[in-house]
This record gives structure tokens, sequence and C-alpha cells, in this order.
């Protein structure tokens, strides 16, 4: 099956109300007609009623930084799949490395949170990959079946035609280091060959994107890999030349 590559912007916890504006009237304005790509961008939440209403009738997708594991109540800060949905949020970011290393995120709850998404019409799209010293003693693999399996075994093989999943090395966001087109393949095919063994088909329809600073000169090698089927971008999402000339690398 032709996947269709997928690349999404993670502002994270930046710009401002005019900015956020300015950055998605330029992506838009930059996207080619019927792009064969599909583009997202996930704002910081309280932007995300702005960027609603200029996504309107567009073919760009609008996503969150995370979702709340329950539907309403005493949970302060977190934000709702159905408060999200409210504002034709389709996209929804679970279990970024940031989420779990300075948050505290287990396995567990971003397994929750994943099951919300999927419960409630969103994409989630679940973000797994190991540390540098994990890495460093052979444990990737292990790291990426635990994470996997927390979201396989709540949710089930069949709740991955609806998701997208994200291999971010940890070392490799926001540092500048890349994963080598080698690895980043090694691992995306290890992911897509352990839901394989699930169900064929889903595994086939999978898109696995690719995180760690992607940028314009290094996004058409990383793409060009036969299990990456496009990028989650952080840095060079906030820059709309660069994120435009990524997302055309895809
Ligand atoms: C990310 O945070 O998901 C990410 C990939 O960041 P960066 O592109 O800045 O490494």
């Amino acid at each position: 099956m032709a996947r269709r590559p997928l690349v999404v912007g993670n502002w994270k916890m930046n710009g401002t109300r005019a900015s956020s504006q300015k950055l998605v009237a330029d992506i838009l304005a930059g996207l080619p007609g019927n792009s064969p790509v599909e583009v997202g961008v996930c704002p910081p939440a309280v932007f995300i009623p702005e960027i609603a209403q200029s996504l309107a009738g567009k073919s760009v997708r609008l996503g969150a930084q995370n979702v709340a594991d329950q539907d309403e109540g005493a949970y302060t800060g977190e934000v709702s799949a159905p408060m999200l949905r409210e504002f034709n949020v389709s996209l929804a970011i679970v279990g970024h490395s940031e989420r779990r290393a300075l948050y505290g995120e287990t396995d567990a709850l971003v397994a929750s949170r994943y099951a919300k998404a999927i419960g409630h019409g969103l994409t989630p799209i679940l973000c797994v990959g190991e540390t540098l010293e994990e890495r460093e003693s052979d444990a990737t693999f292990a790291v990426i079946d635990k994470q996997l399996g927390a979201v396989l075994d709540l949710s089930g093989v069949e709740s991955l035609k609806q998701a997208v999943i994200a291999y971010e090395p940890v070392w490799a966001i926001g540092t500048g280091r890349t994963a080598s087109t080698e690895q980043a393949q090694e691992v995306h095919g290890y992911i897509r060959g352990k839901i394989a063994a699930l169900n064929a088909e889903v595994a086939d329809g999978l898109q696995i994107l690719y995180g760690g600073s992607v940028k314009p000169d290094n996004a058409v090698a990383l793409f060009g890999q036969p299990d990456v089927d496009g990028g989650l971008i952080g840095g060079a999402s906030l820059d709309a030349k660069s994120f435009l000339a990524i997302c055309l690398s895809a």
C-alpha cells in the first residue's frame, strides 16, 4: 500500500498570538494546492481556537500537543479530547519525550491518553524513542517494545488504523544531532515488523514518522527510507520557509 506522507509541526511552548497567526498564514500561502503530502500543525493549546479559524476549510490538519486521559472533571491543567474536537482538532501528540522526561508521564498514562484520543475520533501521534544511554546499552528495541506494548495492551493493534507513530530518538530531539538514515530505517522497520506480526494490513497502512532535528537539508534522505512516512518537526517548524521545505521533501 502506498502510504501518504505526513509532516507535522510541533510548535511546543513557543510564539505569541500574532506570531502563530503569521506562521500558519505563511504555511498556508506556501503549500501547493493539491499537495501529495498531508501537513499538520500543533500550536500551544491556548492558540488552538484562533488557529482553528485560520485553518477552516483548508487541508492543513490541526493538532494538540497532548490530550487528557479523562473526558472532564477535576483535572487541573488538562485539556480533553471532546474539548479539542470542538475546535476541529484532528491530531493529538501523546507520549512526547518532553512529557515523559520533564513531567513524569509513564507508559501507562500515555496509553490512557492514546485511548481517549482514539475513543473520541482524534488521531493520536504516539511518540516512542530511546535515550542515548539506552541506545548505547543496546536497549533501543526493548524501550520501543515497552512503550508500544503499553498502548497495544490497552487499545489493541486495530486502534493503529486510526493512529500515527513517531519514532523520536531522545538524543536527536532539539540537539541538532539527527539519526542517520540507517538508524532511522532500522527502528522504523523494526516497529512496522512488530505490528505486522500482529496484523499485516494495519502495519502496511501505518504512517511512521521520524522526529529529531529534521531540517530541510536532511529531510529528503530521511523521508526517502522505505519505512519513514514523514516527520514530526520541532524547531524547524517554527520557521515557515524551513517547514515548507521539509513538507516538500516528503
Ligand atoms: C520534537 O520535539 O518532536 C522534535 C522532533 O524536535 P526537533 O525537531 O526540534 O528536534
